[in-house]
């Protein structure tokens, strides 16, 4: 059994990230047996957060206002930047409740073989940030793999002449690691234990 609208639905599905063709087949099928309203639910959920969620255009993490929650606490130390790769980074720093600071996102990380250079992710507007006056520190907390460790170099170097402190999050954190599948007590010693670089 198989329609136009089912292999439509099957389709999208398939295109979402760790959606393989079966599992889509599976949700495609299950979304067919849920009510109406359980259905309208999800759609407008999907569209309500694309067309209300954007960019913080201080840290480029998601935000619903001008400027995010974060960024607009005045409770937070906005001298001490902690730069991650993605948005959804933030959210899994925020789970330690123990970071005081702010973030600064680059939405992405270094990468010459997909050609990813310096220009294609917030680099310079961290250097502005930074040379804006009033951050102390920069912690580069970008995943210990081949290219958070590439990009966390580059922003160091970049940093340098600024005169800031820049430190790495250092142990706990495995090698080709990621900061999703931390706990939250690893990361804070990552924290922690911090190293100048
Ligand atoms: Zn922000």
């Amino acid at each position: 059994m198989s329609t136009q609208s089912l292999e439509n639905l099957t389709a999208r599905l398939n295109r979402l990230p760790g959606i393989g063709i079966k599992t889509a087949q599976r949700l495609a099928y299950h979304i067919l047996t849920m009510s109406t309203e359980e259905v309208e639910g999800l759609a407008s959920a999907l569209t309500a957060a694309k067309r209300n969620i954007k960019y913080c255009p201080v840290c480029g993490n998601f935000t619903e206002e001008d400027i995010c929650d974060i960024c607009s606490d005045k409770k937070r130390d906005g001298s001490l930047v902690c730069v991650v790769k993605e948005a959804r980074d933030v959210s899994y720093m925020e789970r330690m409740r123990e970071y005081r600071g702010v973030y600064h996102v680059l939405g992405g990380t270094l990468s010459p073989m997909d050609g990813v250079g310096p220009e294609d992710i917030r680099i310079s507007e961290l250097i502005d940030r930074v040379k804006t006056g009033g951050v102390k520190e920069v912690i580069l907390a970008t995943n210990p793999d081949v290219e958070g460790e590439a990009t966390a170099a580059y922003i160091a170097k970049q940093l340098k002449p600024l005169g800031v402190r820049t430190t790495r999050i250092a142990h706990g954190i495995p090698i080709g690691g990621n900061l999703e599948y931390v706990d939250e007590i690893t990361l804070f010693k990552a924290i922690e234990n911090r190293r100048e670089v």
